[in-house]
This record gives structure tokens, C-alpha cells and sequence, in this order.
């Protein structure tokens, strides 16, 4: 019999998992078609990544729910109080060289892109079970979170470039946040009963650490270079968008 690599569970496993990771970065192409960015666009901007984020959080937390509720309530009670010491532990420092690494000015950039990544962890783990599940029933969800995080390579370059990262930067780090999709979905995959009971409180922290960041730095950012009115629009436009287009994606 002929051992054939690429028809491995593992390494389909991996390969759609890795897929999720590369298609992150396609959030990133609108900014390299966007010459000048403005402050009222940069206000603009955070409002959608805003939007983005909370319509991601409840998600996670929705889908936490169908395993376990209350291992969901405490990861996001998790998820916030790392947050703000991860802020204060931060804000106390002077050495972070943010710009040499992302191009950008701000430290809570890194932040951001930390919150991104440990969500990715959750969905990686998600990928892994649903393989376990069934392999066509992977494949199914491994689409649905590649297609989803075109959406979140979106925000997290909504955040960025106005701040002075390069778009073409803003593709790999939108692609960074989403490779702990691969390395999580194998291991949850071969030893899925395990990573499953955990998967709620993984879920339900992403959500919490998400959900405390848009209200404690992206939205207060916006109001310093837009109209409380039209962050209320960016935001509810943001929301419904993402709604929609997970609405067209559960088909
Ligand atoms: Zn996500």
C-alpha cells in the first residue's frame, strides 16, 4: 500500500487549518488601493474594527454556549481581567519598541494584536474538534473560520495602517494573529476529548479580552477624530455586516 503524505487526516487537518491562517491577510488588500488616510477615516476606521470585534465576541460566546455555559462566563471573566493587567503592565513600561516591530505608533497595537492571536488559539482548537467530529464536517468549519477572518485581517489593518503600518506588513501580522490555527487544530484533533472540555473557557476569554478592548481603547481613539454620530453609524454598520455575512456563510 502506498503512504500518501497529503492524504493524511493530520495533514488535511493541517492544511485547512492552514488555509484559515493565509486567507487573514486578504483583510489587509483594501488599504493598498487607500493613498491617503485622514484623521476622520482613522476615526472611522476604529469604529468598524470596533463593530467588527463585538459582533466576533458574541459569536465566541454563542458558540461557547453549546458546550458549556458557564466554562464560557468564566473565560471571559478570564479574558478581561488579563486584559487589564496585561494594560497596566504595559502602560508602565517605556522600553517597547512598538514601531521597529509593527510600524505603528501605539502600544496598544501590540495589544490588539495579542488579544487577535490568543482568540485565534480558540478557533484553531474549534477547527481540530470539528475534524474529530467528522472530516467533511472539518473541512465545513475550517471554510467558515477562513472566510470569517477575512472580516478580522480586516480589523486588525483598520487598526494598524492608519497608525503607519505598511499594508503590505498589515498582511503578514494579520496572518501571524491566525497562525495559532494550525498549530492548535492538530493537537485538538488528536486528543479531542480533552481539548474539548476546555474550548468554552478558551472561547469565552478571547470574548472578554475582546469586548473590554474595543470599549477601553479603540472607541475612546475614534472619539478623538470623529463625531460621536457617525462612530454610532461605523459601529452599527460594522455589526450588521459581520451579522450578514455570517448569516451567508451558515449556509
Ligand atoms: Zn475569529
Amino acid at each position: 500500500m502506498e503512504f500518501d503524505l497529503l492524504n493524511e487526516p493530520v495533514m488535511q487537518v493541517f492544511l485547512y487549518a492552514a488555509l484559515t491562517a493565509v486567507t487573514t491577510g486578504l483583510g489587509a488588500i483594501p488599504f493598498f488601493f487607500i493613498k491617503d488616510i485622514s484623521p476622520s477615516l482613522l476615526g472611522k476606521s476604529n469604529a468598524a474594527a470596533s463593530g467588527l470585534m463585538l459582533a466576533a465576541s458574541f459569536s465566541l460566546i454563542w458558540e461557547g454556549y453549546n458546550v458549556g455555559e458557564w466554562m464560557t462566563i468564566s473565560g471571559m471573566l478570564t479574558g478581561v481581567v488579563l486584559v487589564v493587567l496585561a494594560n497596566r503592565w504595559m502602560e508602565g513600561r517605556s522600553d517597547v519598541k512598538v514601531t521597529d516591530l509593527v510600524g505603528g505608533k501605539r502600544k496598544q497595537m501590540l495589544m490588539f494584536l495579542g488579544i487577535m492571536t490568543v482568540h485565534s488559539f480558540a478557533e484553531g482548537v474549534s477547527v481540530g474538534v470539528s475534524f474529530a467530529n467528522t472530516m467533511e464536517f472539518g473541512i465545513f468549519i475550517a471554510i467558515a473560520i477562513a472566510v470569517h477572518n477575512i472580516p478580522e485581517g480586516l480589523a486588525i489593518s483598520l487598526v494598524m495602517v492608519p497608525q503607519g503600518t505598511s499594508p503590505l506588513k498589515a498582511v503578514w501580522w494579520s496572518i501571524f494573529s491566525s497562525l495559532p490555527q494550525p498549530l492548535m487544530a492538530i493537537p485538538a484533533f488528536l486528543f479531542v476529548e480533552v481539548f474539548k472540555q476546555y474550548l468554552p473557557f478558551g472561547l469565552g476569554l478571547a470574548a472578554g479580552a475582546m469586548i473590554w478592548m474595543v470599549f477601553a481603547d479603540l472607541i475612546p481613539q475614534a472619539l478623538e477624530k470623529c463625531e460621536p454620530k457617525k462612530i454610532g453609524l461605523w459601529v452599527t454598520l460594522a455589526i450588521l455586516a459581520m451579522s450578514a455575512f455570517q448569516i451567508l456563510i451558515s449556509y
